[in-house]
């Protein structure tokens, strides 16, 4: 796996693409345990990405990354632009100076940006929150390139852990963000930023496998 501008620029015009898919989706999700507009949210930050193609088309993986991640912080009216901005910059920062992306660069990645939104957020995991899909899939990413799996391979353990997290939070109650309102009522139902972390995962997947 080696992740160039280009390849990069590509992921996040198939993010964009998924996350306009699902809109529908993930504002439904919010609507039973938050306020329905994440899917609203995110389609609005990806499309506002997308007008700073020309001037993606200019910078290095990491410029991009942070060109993404300002728009997201900046662009996105709910909780999850700031955290999503965040992720994106601290991700940014890891590549500095790089001009590709390889698979052993990306736990690191996955990494900084988990420590971004908890910089933002001050959630852990298992609060029913982005992070339970993204942790499950940093580890398991980890885990399979320790065990000398190919890119193909970890790649999708990535997916699968990511997958389960996202499901996982169905079954407990949110203790963070707007969900937490809810209390005990959250349980039952998917997070939608575990949702919208998995459609940003598999939007990875489908370009570099
Ligand atoms: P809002 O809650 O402002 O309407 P969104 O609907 O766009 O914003 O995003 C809601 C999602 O943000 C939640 O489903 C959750 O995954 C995520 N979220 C909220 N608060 C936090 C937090 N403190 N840490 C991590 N993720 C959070
Ligand atoms: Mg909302």
């Amino acid at each position: 796996m080696s992740v160039n501008n280009e390849t990069l620029l590509s992921i996040i015009e198939n993010m964009q693409k998924n996350i306009g898919e699902n809109r529908s989706y993930l504002s439904d999700l919010d609507r039973e345990i938050g306020d329905g507009d994440h899917g609203i949210n995110m389609d609005r930050g990806f499309q506002e990405v997308m007008k700073k193609m020309d001037e993606m088309k200019e910078q290095d993986i990491s410029g991009i990354l942070r060109t993404t991640g300002m728009t997201l912080a900046f662009k996105v009216g709910g909780a999850s632009g700031p955290l999503y901005g965040t992720a994106f910059m601290k991700a940014s920062d890891t590549l500095k100076g790089k001009e590709e992306i390889v698979l052993t660069d990306l736990p690191g990645l996955l990494d900084a940006a988990i420590g971004g939104i908890q910089l933002r957020g001050k959630a852990v995991q298992g609060e029913k929150t982005i992070l339970d899909t993204l942790f499950p899939a940093k580890e398991a990413l980890e885990n399979a390139i320790v065990e000398g799996k190919n890119s193909e391979q970890a790649i999708d353990a990535m997916l699968k852990a990511g997958e389960e997290g996202a499901e996982y939070t169905k079954t407990i109650k949110a203790t963070k963000g707007r969900a937490s309102y809810i209390g005990e009522r959250s349980i039952g139902h998917m997070d939608p930023g575990a949702a919208s972390a998995l459609i940003l995962l598999r939007s990875i997947a489908e370009i570099v496998n």
